[in-house]
């Protein structure tokens, strides 16, 4: 291969060493080309410098630094085994050092020279059980610690980011434009890599990583807001609904709006008539009356001629809404057909024909409406209900529907701010921040599980009142059959303890979809005063006459769980009561639980689960399209994040960046990025 044809593209064979073997271990680390390699930075770094030993814990994996002071030996036992000794003098202070099974390190430890060790601290004997030993040629790879899985070794990725690093330094480029590596004092990209992986001292390190971060930041700000960009250029559909008939409508409803409701109705269809495309997120807590809010667009789009769609993520709650619209619209002239994964051929064959014909305007299902064979006849407006149990992915695909439609995303997980840009960073977002009049707020209490009796006599002076209550059994996430077999367990204990007095109903996700709704019905109509169910119930369902909520092990819970399955009680104007019962083992569980009877508020809580759990828990990092970035940390380093979103809209906001000189090799590495994006995973 001539040199100048080298590219940071190259896949990861071309260096020596890298077969389809070790390529498919890389692989599994996600790197296949050089480029992927040499992003692959070290998740941290070992600190060099002598530690002070009375602060290193039983353990411990640390790297030591000193002389070797004495002729290492080695004793052999059984065929293959050694166990090689030698003591280093790291200051004032003699440690030993034992190598198990690697006899020829003996001629690399030489006394008096520098040398340093990683291993496992034991400090009753103050000894080290060497893993590695770093010898002065290792320089290069000095410290940096990358993280691996076991296809590959630690050292092996280090060699070869090595040798990557050395054949291919001379093409690799600067993406960021210069003058924001000049207003942010950031390093140009050859600098930033050699210092991630070979720092002279942690402060390179360190600069090295900020220029890392804004630079991850940016790239993914700027392609959120090319989406943005393109989004508003593409001449969307212009829906001129009829208003007359959209008040006549909203004037039908069994209650008046909230005004939250009204400002986001407006939003909305404002944004239907405007010939671009709409790209919304609607936020609103649990029981703030989103459901009716998109009726009321749906309808505005059906009055302009345009068929909608629904989409959401179980079948229960298709079914739920396929009711629920059906009713609200049984005056109208809509006709309306669901359609889900479970619906039999011969039917989904008719509503094939209807839907790409037109004559059904009102589609509702679950993800079954992206798939390939559904065509659309005049898709004007596609609405994501429970948005955060979607992907991305399946949003763009519903968008790349018909003539693209306006899409509307719903959500009850309210997302801090923090999260928003990286989330939903390329959305409009309107906000419902009001809860219809006359909600008692929900009291939340947390008890032991020695408590449970006491709970099941209160819950059967709310049965005796004519309330509903569910029963919500522990979630068990490593295996759907033992959940399943759980809240049999539940259920059988229950129906015993409640009859002949109450009915109890049990919903779980192994049921036969006809089941499922056939037992969600009957709980509606108040055929059962009991209903055991798994989380299935967690989203969406509305059932406004329950309301005791009784959840067992809820510490196992992330609190944006917890706060959307106690919304399903609070829905009607009788108070309502959540049980939480939990023995929380750890302070983080405790501080769930406490949270959690403190405030009904979404948001806040919301807030909390970032601070105690991540965002990975709060929103499922790939449910919910925020990246998993590889450097930057999009909630501790959200000042950078915000600067780079800043500059990103900056920039795509000039007519013309891409051929300005300034941004070539942007320009150039976002199309192929884009590419590489555009593969639906
Ligand atoms: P969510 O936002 O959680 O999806 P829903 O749309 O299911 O909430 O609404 C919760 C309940 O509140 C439903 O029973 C609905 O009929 C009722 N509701 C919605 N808007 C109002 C309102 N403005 N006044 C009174 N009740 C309302
Ligand atoms: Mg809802």
């Amino acid at each position: 291969m001539s040199a100048t044809l080298k590219s940071i593209e190259d896949p990861v064979t071309q260096l020596s060493g890298v077969g389809e073997q070790r390529a498919a271990a890389l692989k599994t680390l996600g790197i296949q080309t050089i480029a992927d390699l040499l992003e692959y930075f070290p998740f941290r770094y070992d600190d060099m410098a002598a530690k002070d030993l009375s602060k290193v814990t039983e353990g411990e994996k640390i790297t030591l630094k000193g002389t070797v002071a004495n002729e290492p030996t080695v004793v052999r036992f059984g065929r293959k085994k050694s166990r090689l000794n030698f003591r280093l003098l790291i200051g004032h202070d003699v440690v030993g050092v034992t190598f198990f099974n690697q006899p020829w390190l003996d001629k690399q430890l030489v006394i008096g020279q520098e040398t340093a060790v990683y291993g496992k601290w034991d400090a009753t004997r103050k000894s080290l059980s060497g893993m590695k030993l770093i010898t002065s040629s290792d320089k290069a790879a000095f410290g940096a610690i990358y993280s691996t899985n076991k296809h590959i070794r630690q050292s092996t990725i280090a060699q070869l980011v090595k040798q990557a690093y050395e054949a291919y330094q001379d093409v690799i480029y600067t993406v960021l434009p210069a003058k924001l590596i000049e207003k942010y004092r950031l390093l140009d990209r050859r600098t930033m890599i050699h210092d991630l992986h070979f720092p002279k001292d942690p402060e390179a390190a360190k600069a090295a990583r900020r220029t890392a971060v804004f630079e991850e930041f940016f790239l993914f700000e700027l392609r959120l807001q090319m989406m943005r960009a393109k989004d508003h250029q593409a001449a969307g559909i212009s829906i001129e609904y009829d208003n007359e008939a959209l008040k006549d409508f909203i004037k039908t409803l069994p209650f008046e709006l909230t005004n939250a409701q009204k400002k986001v109705v407006n939003e909305i269809c404002a944004d239907l008539k405007r010939p671009l495309h709409m790209n919304r997120l609607l936020q609103g807590d649990v029981g703030s009356g989103k459901t009716i809010v998109a009726a009321i667009v749906m309808y505005a789009a059906i009055t302009a001629g345009y068929q909608t769609a629904l989409m959401a993520p179980t079948e229960i709650l298709a079914e739920q809404h396929a009711r629920n619209l059906a009713n609200i619209f049984k005056d109208l002239p809509i006709n309306i057909v669901l359609l889900t994964g479970s619906t039999k051929a011969k039917a989904r064959r008719e509503a094939l024909k209807h839907i790409a014909s037109g004559e059904v305007n009102l589609i509702i299902g679950t993800h079954a409406l992206i798939s390939d064979d559904v065509v659309y006849h005049q898709l004007g407006l596609a609405i994501i209900d429970e948005q955060h149990r979607f992907g991305v992915n399946q949003r763009q695909a519903l968008r790349q529907k018909g003539q693209h439609p306006d899409i509307l995303a719903m959500t009850a997980t309210p997302i801090p701010r923090t999260l928003q840009i990286t989330a939903y960073g390329e959305m409009d977002v309107s906000i419902i921040d009001e809860l219809p009049a006359g909600r008692k707020p929900i009291i939340t209490r947390w008890i032991h599980s020695n408590q449970v009796e006491a709970a099941m006599d209160f819950i059967r002076t709310q049965l005796a009142a004519g309330q509903q209550a569910y029963v919500v059994t522990p979630l068990i996430e490593e295996s759907e059959a033992l959940d399943v077999k759980n809240a049999e367990a539940i259920y059988d204990h229950l129906s015993e303890n409640f009859a002949p007095d109450y009915r109890v109903g049990l919903l779980h996700g192994r049921l036969k979809n006809e089941d499922k709704e056939a037992v969600m019905n009957a709980f509606k109509a108040d055929d059962y005063d009991v209903l055991v169910s798994t989380t299935v119930i967690e989203v969406g369902v509305d059932v406004p006459n329950a309301t005791v909520m009784l959840i067992f092990d809820a510490d196992r819970f992330g609190l944006a769980q917890l706060h959307q399955l106690r919304g399903r009680v609070g829905r009607g104007s009788v108070a309502s009561t959540c049980i939480l019962v939990a023995d929380p083992k750890t302070q983080d569980g405790i501080a769930r639980m406490q949270v959690m009877t403190d405030t009904n508020d979404g948001f806040l809580l919301a807030q909390k689960d970032l601070e105690l759990r991540g965002s990975g828990d709060l929103l499922g990092t790939k449910q919910s399209g925020v990246p998993d970035f590889r450097v930057g940390d999009p909630v501790a380093q959200i000042k950078i994040l915000q600067i780079a979103q800043q500059e990103a809209i900056a920039l795509v906001d000039q007519p013309n960046w891409q051929t300005q000189p300034d941004n070539r090799e942007l320009a150039g590495y976002e199309q192929s990025e884009l590419k590489r994006h555009s593969t639906l995973d």
